[in-house]
């Protein structure tokens, strides 16, 4: 075993190789590897330009994609104010796609939270 935390007993139980067996590759990592999502990288639908790693991605609960941490020089920031709201507008830098907005209330380090919209993203994984 790699955790060196006490392993809860459960009713039933497998080991990792009976549960690659039983699961798809998929259902493994999220439900025994408590993974959320499959580790890739999203690029910009105009122009294919990596913009995020998933495994940077976080649940905000805002049900779209958020992420704190771009690739370097791969997003630039617009000041949006529209509605009444002055917001930072995010866009690609190689294409100028509007790729949604970034807020100040994520997590550490960068206390970032780019919230995007998920139809301006392709996903590959890796
Ligand atoms: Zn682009």
């Amino acid at each position: 075993m790699s955790t060196t935390t006490e392993t809860k007993r459960y009713p039933v139980t497998h080991t990792d190789a009976e549960w690659r067996k039983l699961l798809t590759p998929e259902q493994f990592h999220i439900m025994r590897e408590h993974g959320t999502e499959r580790a890739g990288t999203f690029y910009c639908a105009g122009c294919e330009q990596a913009l995020f790693a998933s495994k940077k991605k976080f649940e905000s609960g805002t049900g779209w994609p958020s992420f704190n941490d771009p690739v370097p020089g791969s997003v630039d920031t617009t000041t949006d104010r529209s509605w009444g709201m002055t917001r930072t507008e995010v866009n690609c830098s190689r294409c100028g796609s509007h790729l949604g907005h970034v807020f100040d209330d994520g997590p550490p380090p960068t206390h970032l939270r780019y919230c995007i919209n998920g139809v301006a993203l392709n996903f590959k994984p890796e």
